[in-house]
Formats: C-alpha cells, sequence, structure tokens
C-alpha cells in the first residue's frame, strides 16, 4: 500500500453531501419604517397604510400606503400634468436618454435591488439576481433604442403618445412586470400611474430612487400602492388613456367589462395552464431540466410555466423516473441563500389556493409525489410536487395552480399531442423538445399558444413579443409589437 492509499484510507468518507449555508449580505438593502405614494416626484404620506412582510419568515419588513380615491387622483393628475407640459412633446432621442439612465442605474445597483426582491418576494436570489435583474435592466435597454426611431417601427404611419398609461401588475416578478410596462409606454412618449401588487411593493418603492437618480421630470412616472381596491380606481379613471393588466383571468375579464365602451385602450395578460410536450427522440436529460426549469422556477408562480407534462407513452417511465430523481436534489428554502433552487410562495393566501387544489388532485384520483424536504417552520412553504395519473378533466389538469405542482399526462401521436395541450381554455405558452425541425414547426403552427419554446423553456428576451390570446389575454408585450398598444397610429 503506497503512502497515499494509506492516506486516503484513514481519511472518513463523506457521507453527507448537503450544501454549506451560502446567505447573500441583506444589509446591502436599507428599508425605511414606512413608504408614501411616489406622486409628482414627492413622496405623498399615505391616509391608510399596511404591513408587507417577507413571505419566507413572515416577518414585517415595512408599512406600505393603502392609496384612497384621492391619493389615485392625485397621482393621474401630476401624471397628466407631466403628459402635458413637457414629456409628450421633449425630442424623442431625450426620451431615450432618460431610459438608457434608469437602465444603467439598475444595472449598477442590481443586486440590492435582486436582495430585496427575494426578501419581499420569496424568490430565490439566484434567480433575482440572474434573471429578474438583468431582464429588467435589458428591457429599459431595448426600449431606449426605440424612443427615437419610432416611425422606423411603424413605417408609413404617424405614431403618436396616448397620453397616461394605468398598469398593474402581479406578485410573481415585480420588477421586471414595472420594467415590461414602463419601458415601452415612456419610450413611446405615454406617462404612467403604475399599482405594484399588494404583496410585493417594495422594488416597485425603491425603483422611485432609480426614478430621481435618473432625474426623470416629476410625474412622468407615479407609483401608488395598495390591494385591488387601488388597482381599480386606477382603472376606472377618466384621466387614464389606457390601461395594461397582467395577473388572473378573472381581474382581468372585470378590467375588460369596466372598460367596455369607454374608448380606452387595454391590454391584458393573464393566466396560463401550458403544456410542455417531450417527444420520445427528445434528448432525455436536457428535457428533463427544462421540465424543472418550466414548473419549479419562481415556485411555479409564473403565468407561462409548463404546468402540464405531456410524454410520449414511450418514453413515460424513464422521463418519470428522471424526474422524480432530479427533484431530490432541488434545495427547497431560505430565498436568500444562494444554493436555493425553490424558495417561498409569496403570500398565506396563495399557499392555501395550492393546498386546496392539491388536495382535489389527489381526491379525484392523481397519484402524488413529493421528494423528501425538510421545510422551514414559518412562513409559506411547499415542497415541489408531481402527480401522475392524471385525467384531463381533473382540476390539476385544467386549473391554474401557480404553484410548484407538475401535472403528467402521456399520449402516443403528434396529433393526440396537439389536441391534449389545447384543451384549456387558455392559450399563453407551450413547449415541445424533440430532435425534429419539422416536428417543431409542425406542432408550432398547431398548438394555440402565444409563445411556443421549442427544446428549451421560459426563455425571455426584451426583443421577442410575449403574450397570450382566449383566457390569456390580449395584446403583445416586448419587441416592437409592445411599442404598439401605446402608440396612436394614424
Ligand atoms: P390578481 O389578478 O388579483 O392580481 C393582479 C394585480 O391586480 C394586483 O396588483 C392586484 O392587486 C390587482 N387587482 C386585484 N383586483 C383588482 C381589481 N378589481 N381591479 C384592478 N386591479 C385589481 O391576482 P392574485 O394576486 O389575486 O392571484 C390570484 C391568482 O391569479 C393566482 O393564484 C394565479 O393563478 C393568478 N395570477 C396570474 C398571474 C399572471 O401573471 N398571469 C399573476 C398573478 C396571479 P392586489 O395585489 O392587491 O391583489
Amino acid at each position: 500500500m503506497t503512502e497515499l492509499e494509506r492516506k486516503q484510507e484513514r481519511a472518513p468518507v463523506p457521507s453527507d453531501w448537503t450544501y454549506a449555508p451560502a446567505p447573500e449580505a441583506r444589509d446591502v438593502v436599507t428599508l425605511r419604517e414606512q413608504y408614501g405614494h411616489f406622486v409628482g416626484g414627492e413622496w405623498l404620506e399615505p391616509k391608510e397604510t399596511y404591513t408587507t412582510i417577507s413571505p419566507a419568515t413572515e416577518e414585517p419588513l415595512a408599512e406600505v400606503g393603502q392609496a384612497t380615491p384621492e391619493e389615485v387622483a392625485a397621482a393621474v393628475d401630476a401624471a397628466r400634468s407631466a403628459y402635458e407640459n413637457g414629456w409628450s412633446e421633449i425630442a424623442p432621442s431625450e426620451r431615450a436618454k432618460y431610459l438608457f439612465r434608469i437602465a444603467r442605474i439598475l444595472q449598477e445597483r442590481s443586486r440590492e435591488f435582486a436582495v430585496l426582491e427575494s426578501l419581499n418576494g420569496g424568490k430565490p436570489i439566484k434567480e433575482s439576481r440572474d434573471v429578474d435583474l438583468p431582464l429588467s435592466a435589458a428591457h429599459f435597454f431595448y426600449y431606449a433604442g426605440w424612443a427615437d426611431k419610432l416611425e422606423y417601427a411603424f413605417p408609413n404611419q404617424r405614431p403618436r403618445p396616448l397620453g397616461v398609461a394605468g398598469q398593474i401588475i402581479p406578485w410573481n416578478f415585480p420588477l421586471l412586470m414595472l420594467a415590461w410596462k414602463i419601458a415601452p409606454a415612456l419610450a413611446a412618449g405615454n406617462t404612467v400611474v403604475l399599482k405594484p401588487a399588494e404583496t410585493t411593493p417594495l422594488s416597485a418603492l425603491l425603483f422611485c430612487d432609480v426614478l430621481r437618480q435618473a432625474e426623470l421630470p416629476p410625474g412622468v412616472v407615479n407609483i401608488v400602492t395598495g390591494d385591488g381596491r387601488t388597482g381599480a380606481e386606477i382603472v376606472k379613471s377618466d384621466g387614464v388613456d389606457k390601461v395594461a393588466f397582467t395577473g388572473s383571468t378573472d381581474v382581468g375579464k372585470a378590467i375588460q367589462r369596466e372598460l367596455a365602451g369607454s374608448g380606452k385602450k387595454l391590454t391584458l395578460e393573464l393566466g396560463g395552464k401550458a403544456a410542455n410536450i417531450i417527444f420520445d427522440d427528445a434528448a432525455l436529460d436536457q428535457a428533463v431540466e427544462g421540465i424543472i426549469n418550466g414548473i419549479y422556477f419562481n415556485q411555479g408562480h409564473v403565468c407561462c410555466a409548463g404546468s402540464r407534462l405531456l410524454v410520449q407513452e414511450s418514453i413515460y417511465e424513464p422521463v418519470v423516473d428522471k424526474l422524480k430523481r432530479r427533484l431530490t436534489t432541488l434545495r427547497v428554502g431560505d430565498p436568500l441563500d444562494k444554493n436555493t433552487d425553490v424558495g417561498a410562495i409569496n403570500s398565506k393566501q396563495q399557499l392555501e389556493k395550492i393546498q386546496q387544489l392539491v388536495a382535489s388532485g389527489a381526491e379525484e384520483g392523481a397519484e402524488i409525489y413529493q421528494p423528501p424536504c425538510r421545510l422551514p417552520e414559518k412562513g409559506y412553504w411547499f415542497a415541489p410536487t408531481v402527480f401522475t395519473n392524471v385525467a384531463q378533466s381533473y382540476r390539476i389538469a385544467q386549473e391554474e395552480i401557480f404553484g410548484p405542482v407538475l401535472s403528467i399526462l402521456t399520449f402516443r401521436t403528434p396529433e393526440e399531442a396537439v389536441e391534449k395541450a389545447n384543451n384549456t381554455p387558455y392559450g399563453l405558452s407551450a413547449g415541445v423538445w424533440t430532435e425534429k425541425g419539422s416536428r417543431i414547426l409542425w406542432m408550432a403552427e398547431r398548438l394555440r399558444a402565444g409563445v411556443v419554446w421549442a427544446n428549451t423553456y421560459n426563455r425571455f428576451d426584451p426583443s421577442s413579443p410575449f403574450g397570450g390570446y382566449r383566457e390569456s389575454g390580449f395584446g403583445r408585450e416586448g419587441g416592437r409589437h409592445g411599442l404598439e398598444p401605446y402608440l396612436r397610429l394614424t
């Protein structure tokens, strides 16, 4: 036996491969005790407030304003006044400069924003750091580029701004949804009143600091916080010319009813129940990564999540085996730990909705699998979940769960895959995994979805339009298409 072999024999064999904690420093973020509404470039003292918390610990983070109708009206007035007194008239190349500045400041302050986003929303820091922040900055860069080229984007037409845009965003990607909304609105020459979701207002409030740093003229962007009542006030305000909403299908429908006949422009980005379709010739290990990314990214709080897995029958067993094995390696826990893959559920209310739908799946006869994992005692948590033996009629195959829950179905032929994929009231996104290019095109033509990913999933780029149809809404965000809802074209 050599010396080296003797040493190796004496060395303890590691038996525990768990990762050491790698917490991101929290002190990069300074929270105020109370935040007001950002109106006309100033902080307006709120009349009413509520407490925003960290969903991972239930720890209170700050007091935030619950905007009253008068406060919403003040924000709309400020936006109107900024629109009429300068913003709609300044040279488009000047508008572009502000957007470039905002993009660069977001990049400079990205760590601070990423930590805050994970703290207030529960998403893993590696996602807010590597996805939400870079994409948010990229949206501002992208639309900065269009601001002085609108007549090239829409040749032979005269693009003009609409006026004041009322924008209502959800809690799953708070800063990114803000960027998707504000960047094209400003590039097109509009002013904005935006409401973040009740549970995740803090990154939008920190963004007001960026606006000041960029010296954006007062009133061009106004942020009011509060619950659905604040959103409803924005929608019905006479001073708003266009409403952009991302959220649930029910609220989207209510907004559409409210605006019918008003002449206001509307875009709705609503829910989904996407099919992620795996053919037997697909590269299975990559496909399994795509399935994981499709449904467990951001705890499944993703409108385009691949929440229905359609697997070709001949490869059902290897796919399910590989998937279950991969599931055991997902690390669920502290969103601020850099090793965490699956963070906290955004709110108690959302956790209850997930629990209720999961219970219905088990009751209806599906088989549930959850990997062994210890969930933290405080906060809102749900283990990554897979359902097999799912019938198309089950609620878990029809309704948007908006959580880390995957329903697996099978198919035999491409025709059957299309039929099953389209068998929901939604039409937002889909994924196709196959070696055959011709099959990708054949499927993409037949899938009723606004976005179809091939051999990948959850890929976003500011230059690529995103949006759905049927119960997933209408209108597009991103790309040249994303400018159109903010313009009057004559
Ligand atoms: P909502 O549709 O209620 O929330 C989206 C945004 O709209 C929030 O800012 C919300 O405020 C606001 N809002 C609520 N009611 C009104 C109203 N009557 N008029 C105007 N604005 C309003 O979604 P939830 O947060 O309640 O989530 C419920 C379900 O919706 C989820 O389980 C999920 O299935 C789906 N969802 C889909 C999203 C998507 O991207 N497609 C995003 C979020 C949710 P507040 O935050 O105070 O409720």
